[in-house]
């Protein structure tokens, strides 16, 4: 599997805000946040995505997330954050290497919702039904 720029921060082969490590994840500050203190967690073992990710790696990069988002939180006085995971290109994956985004939010009006719809009828059923095959 190729190198992604996450590996060279892993490597400290370039700098970044660094706020936690241990032997499995990495955790630190996206360079271009949505809000102050954006951060991002991810497997120090490269996965590309939740497509390809062990679930041990990704046990362990939840366990950072839990471990650090109240710290992010009150470190910017938010009240609440996004916890937010691009996975593909399709879905806005600039990195292919799995991360997730803690995003603090000081308050409902800076942000919206994304875009909701209604099914039309019948396709609801039909895309369950799919999905609950593709598990089966
Ligand atoms: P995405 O793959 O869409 O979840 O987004 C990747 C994120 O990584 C973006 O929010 C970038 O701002 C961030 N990013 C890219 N390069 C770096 C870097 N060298 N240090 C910190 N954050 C980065």
């Amino acid at each position: 599997m190729e190198d992604t720029i996450f590996m060279k921060i892993v490597r400290r082969e370039i700098p970044a805000e660094i706020v936690y490590e241990d032997a499995d994840t990495l955790a630190f500050l996206d360079v271009k946040p949505t809000t102050p203190g954006h951060t991002l967690v991810m497997p120090k073992k490269l996965a590309e995505n939740i497509f390809d990710v062990e679930e041990k790696d990704l046990e362990a990069v939840m366990r950072t997330v839990r471990k650090i988002a109240p710290a992010v939180r009150d470190a910017v006085g938010a009240h609440g954050v996004h916890i937010n995971s691009n996975h593909g290109e399709a879905a806005g994956q600039l990195v292919p290497h799995l991360h997730f985004h803690i995003i603090p939010r000081l308050s409902r009006e800076e942000f919206s919702n994304w875009p909701q719809k209604n099914y039309l009828a019948g396709v609801a059923a039909e895309i369950a039904a799919k999905i609950r095959a593709n598990l089966a």
